[in-house]
């Protein structure tokens, strides 16, 4: 917690939420101050000095959310989703595509997309020179089937070119993605992603190649994306225990990321790693254009799923703010300590008897959800969209957030 230097006025204050800020050790009913769209202080009773005071008691105040695992190359590779429309829906500031395009047409995601976008949007860059081409509803062709379309030469220039953005390697493996070059389209990925210094992230599927091959190449600080897949391949063992493999993965510094996505998030094998006490690293959607409908919907449903799983609220929030930058070396994002972008997320937790469903079928009845609020970004407060599957809140005239029936 700090104290405002003297004399200087801030822009806004965001009074009296709930304060929840993992990298600095915050969880207290605290007021945010921005100024010139940085943070400027964050204690009890900040002097307004005559700025713009909103009143968040209620609601919780986090770092912007960050959703590790998108598809966002929007209209030009056929699975990515419109970055605003995500965004919005899940009071987010920064988004990360995982792999939709690679180092054939990464230029069009920067040039088209990523520089027209208000909202920051990372990328990590598919070793498959043409990235994520043949993903849609009813079409699967697999883009790591062939050595010659996975060159390490080209994804390392495209990365050394456009590190501004670009914060690691992504590799899709299993089943028909890989076919029979499976472990070796992994083997390629690490290549590159040694050459540049960056985390690869990797996709688990189908076996073969399994889950405890996959995840048993991973170095520190790679990503293992939809980690808590259901079975076929899942990381639970015959024994339905998790995979040896995994606890060493984990213990040597591997991440697990959620990335719910149409296929990779089961009950059965949450629970079972909950039940282990395996955690997951990282909370991300995978929102793409078969999984923004349901069940993975966006990244503020995923996490309003693993909270009623029975991860705490202040651990969602740091899986989804604070770790992820920190997993793709981003530490000036996730936190809200003096002199970070101001990206806020403001969310209300309500109770709700929502009936969430896994990617199989198989549904729990919630106690709980986490709704937007408002959203800051770099300072200036962005729109909030509205959710298909629930009433939105917004700011009602005295500055309380009112809740506003569905239309
Ligand atoms: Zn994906």
């Amino acid at each position: 917690m700090s104290q405002p230097a003297a004399g200087r006025g801030y822009d806004l204050i965001l009074k009296g939420g709930r304060v929840l800020d993992e990298r600095n050790g915050v969880d207290g009913l605290l007021d945010v101050a921005i100024k010139a769209g940085k943070i400027a202080a964050v204690g009890a009773s900040l002097p307004p000095g005559g700025c713009t005071v909103v009143d968040v008691r209620g609601a919780i105040v986090a770092p912007g959310l960050i959703d590790i695992h998108t598809h966002v190359y929007d209209k030009a590779t056929s699975l990515s989703v419109d970055p605003s429309f995500i965004a919005r829906r899940s009071a987010m500031t920064t988004m990360v595509d995982a792999g939709s395009a690679g180092a054939g047409n990464y230029d069009g995601f920067r040039d088209y997309v990523i520089n027209r976008s208000p909202y920051r949007i990372l990328a990590f860059l598919n070793i498959s020179f043409p990235g994520i081409f043949g993903f849609d509803k009813g079409v699967s062709i697999g883009e790591a089937r062939l050595r010659e379309m996975l060159p390490v030469d080209r994804c390392v220039a495209k990365i050394e070119a456009n590190r501004d953005h670009i914060v690691g390697v992504k590799v899709r493996i299993g089943g028909p993605v890989t076919g029979d070059l499976g472990l070796g389209a992994l083997e390629i990925a690490l290549e590159a992603a040694e050459a540049v210094g960056l985390p690869l992230m990797t996709h688990i599927g189908t076996a073969p190649p399994t889950y405890g091959d996959v995840v048993s190449m991973l170095r520190p600080g790679d990503i293992l994306t939809h980690c808590f897949r259901p079975d076929p391949n899942s990381a639970l063992g015959s024994d339905r225990k998790m995979l040896n493999e995994v606890l060493a993965a984990r213990e040597r510094g591997v991440l697990f990321d959620i990335a719910h996505g149409m296929g990779a998030f089961g009950y059965d094998t949450t629970e079972q790693a909950l039940q282990e006490g395996f955690k997951p690293d990282l909370i991300s959607s995978d929102v793409h254009v078969i999984a923004i409908e349901g069940p993975a919907f966006d990244l503020l449903h995923t996490m309003s799923k693993l909270l009623n799983c029975g991860l705490s609220l202040p651990e969602v929030i740091g899986m989804s703010t604070n770790r992820p930058a920190l997993a793709m070396r981003r530490p000036e994002l996730g936190h809200l300590g003096i002199g970070a972008p101001a990206d806020i997320s403001v969310l209300r937790q309500v109770e709700s008897d929502y009936n969430f469903e896994d990617v199989v079928g198989e549904k729990r009845q919630g106690a709980t959800l986490l709704q937007p609020v408002a959203v800051y970004l770099g300072g200036k407060e962005m729109e909030i969209g509205r959710r298909p599957f629930e009433e939105p809140f917004i700011v009602g005239e005295q500055g309380h957030y009112n809740r506003v029936a569905a239309q």
